[in-house]
């Protein structure tokens, strides 16, 4: 019998088009010492991207398997010009534009709309020690 958790665990190891996006251009910026305004935990932010991988992983694979069936009509219709596979042949056509437009945009959505996270409480008002807010919360939480 084929476990479907086993699988998900294997498609969810596989990174999203945004995650190697943004190992290229994010993650060779030095992270910056932050701090947090909840716990006042000082060190390196957590980068969030916006949105679910789940979302983006989802919208990849409708799009493969679409572009699977429009190829396989393609090649049917060359020998078996029949009614339902030009209908088939022309819907993931359709569909295929429409989750290709989907996926590319939640994907530089992604890449782009990020946001820093505390690594201890979770917290999103994550900001530069070296701004005059940090320094505040610095003399605040960590001077004796
Ligand atoms: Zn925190």
């Amino acid at each position: 019998m084929i476990n479907i958790q086993v699988i998900l665990t294997k498609l969810r190891s596989i990174k999203t088009p945004s995650e190697y996006l943004a190992a290229c251009f994010h993650e060779k910026e030095a992270p910056k010492e932050s701090i947090c305004t909840a716990c006042a935990h000082v060190g390196p932010a957590t980068r969030q991207m916006f949105g679910r991988a789940d979302v983006e992983r989802a919208l990849w694979v409708i799009l493969l398997v679409l572009a699977v069936i429009y190829l396989v009509d393609m090649l049917v219709l060359k020998f078996l010009n029949v009614w339902i596979i030009r209908a088939a042949y022309k819907a993931t056509s359709i569909a295929g534009k429409i989750f290709l437009v989907a996926g590319i945009g939640y994907t530089l959505v992604r890449v782009s709309v990020r946001s820093n996270l505390c690594p201890t409480c979770g917290c999103t008002e994550v900001i530069p020690v070296d701004s005059p807010r940090g320094q505040k919360l610095m003399q605040q939480h960590h001077s004796k």
